[in-house]
């Protein structure tokens, strides 16, 4: 077996390599394409944060920042984080550019690299990318189902089907203080059925029991108090809404009383989107443990959300803004290559050379430099491999790419002016002068 080189990758992080790039660009025309239709612009924000950005917004007692942030110290002595999720950014930024004073809704769309210091698996890396879609300023349930509609039709778009959709509502600072306090007197007695981090979230952020992914917990969830049994008017109605919305836009959702997410700031709709294989998945899973990965075999196979998002009305506040309401949701990309890849979807269409370029000796490659750009220019794509001498290899070359035509360009033609065109499909070769190729093909490709 070969040595394995010295420099591997960090754990948990991927090369994107030239064979998946397609994917990606598909994934990435296609949010672009269907956010732009719906009014959002594009913005980018810096992969680094101040640390307590993200301990505020996300939240302290949250996963991410008690166990999964990348964080340093600069030179300069700022405490830095790369950035773990996108939101928190993009309300930093929504303040500090003074966007309230924008119409509303600002809508705003974005993607990257985001890092999290996670146990890697399938479908769990240490950087992955997401695609994140925001809205600022509208308090209607309608935005949180057209966040939803959005996402379903970037992954129609995509080519998934049997899609689900789980919908909750976690209330808000009238409502939920009140479901904690139940919750927390359902869990207490049930302590020692509990994983350790769980003992010490019923004391400090009890909802996050909900998504613990241990299956001790999950057992223990099953049977849990439901907050939708517990909202306030407001937050019922906003609910109530928010599934007509859905029925009346025909989306397929399902109820999970359960569903928390795991991040702090939520207020009302949480919702994420499933696609069918984790659906059958999850059936084939006990009721209750929905969560957990599958036994036998199975272990790489989890429950996967691709899509997770929900209202959060007061982070914009909570992060130095005014009282804006806001609503957002982010899709993981590589876990929707990885089931495109699975069920056979098709990436982006990368567009072949029609034309080869080969040449013969010293002065036809010194040729070949001014006659590429000139046929870039033209906008006719060319493949070509200038470091090659011999003939029979650039022909071999050019047979293999499938282009139509190859130019030959040797010694005798550089100085009298000319270039052959030969089509490779015959054979048949024509002599034209240089000046004139660039016509020639034009008029040939058009055909
Ligand atoms: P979240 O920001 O945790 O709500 O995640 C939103 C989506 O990002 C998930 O539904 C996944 O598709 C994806 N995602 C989250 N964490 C990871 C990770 N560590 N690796 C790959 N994809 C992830």
């Amino acid at each position: 077996m070969s040595k394995k080189p010295k420099f591997q990758r960090p754990t948990g992080m991927r090369d994107i390599l030239p064979s998946e790039q397609p994917y990606f660009e598909k994934v990435y025309r296609t949010v672009a394409e269907v956010a732009q239709f719906y009014g959002f612009d594009r913005i980018d924000t810096p992969i680094a944060e101040d640390l307590e950005l993200y301990e505020r917004g996300t939240g302290s007692g949250t996963d991410i920042v008690e166990k999964q942030m990348y964080t340093m110290k600069t030179r300069g002595g700022d405490a830095l984080a790369l950035r773990p999720e996108f939101t928190p950014g993009i309300v930093r930024a929504y303040n500090e550019h003074g966007m309230l004073n924008l119409p509303q809704p600002v809508k705003l769309y974005t993607l990257g690299p985001l890092f999290r210091y996670e146990h890697p698996q399938a479908g769990r890396y240490r950087q992955f990318h997401q695609v994140d879609l925001e809205v600022f300023g509208e308090e209607s349930a309608a935005i949180d189902a057209q966040i939803i509609q959005i996402f379903y039709t970037i992954l129609k778009e995509l080519k998934f089907t049997h899609l689900i959709i789980e919908v909750n509502s976690i209330g808000d600072a009238q409502c939920r203080p009140y479901y904690k306090k139940v919750l927390v007197n359902y869990l207490r007695p049930r302590q020692n059925s509990l994983c350790a981090d769980c003992r010490r979230r019923t004391r400090e952020n009890p909802l996050r029991v909900l998504d613990c992914k241990e299956e001790k917990c999950q057992r223990v969830k099953a049977q849990a108090p439901q907050i939708l049994d517990h909202l306030c008017e407001a937050c019922k109605t906003h609910f109530k809404s928010l599934l007509e919305f859905l029925d009346e836009a025909d989306l397929p959702y399902h109820l999970d009383p359960y569903l928390v997410r795991g991040l702090d700031y939520y207020t009302k709709t949480v919702f994420e989107i499933f696609s069918e294989t984790a659906v059958q998945l999850r059936e084939a899973a006990p009721r209750g443990a929905s969560l957990a990965p599958l036994e036998r075999g199975e272990e790489t196979v989890q429950r996967n959300a691709l899509v997770g998002g929900g209202r959060y009305d007061n982070l914009v506040r909570l992060l130095g803004g005014k009282d804006v309401p806001a609503t957002g949701a982010a899709a993981g990309v590589e876990r929707i290559i990885s089931l495109m890849k699975e069920k056979g979807f098709p990436a982006a269409e990368v567009p072949g050379s029609k034309v080869f370029l080969a040449q013969l000796g010293d002065l036809p490659k010194k040729k070949s430099l001014k006659l590429l750009e000139e046929l870039r220019i033209a906008k006719i794509s060319i493949a070509e491999s200038l470091g090659r001498d011999s003939l029979r290899t650039q022909l071999a070359r050019a047979d293999k790419l499938n282009v139509q035509y190859t130019l030959i360009l040797g010694q005798r033609e550089v100085l009298d002016g000319t270039i052959i065109i030969r089509k490779m499909d015959t054979g048949e070769q024509q002599i034209v002068k240089i000046e004139k190729v660039v016509d020639e093909l034009k008029k040939r490709l058009k055909k």
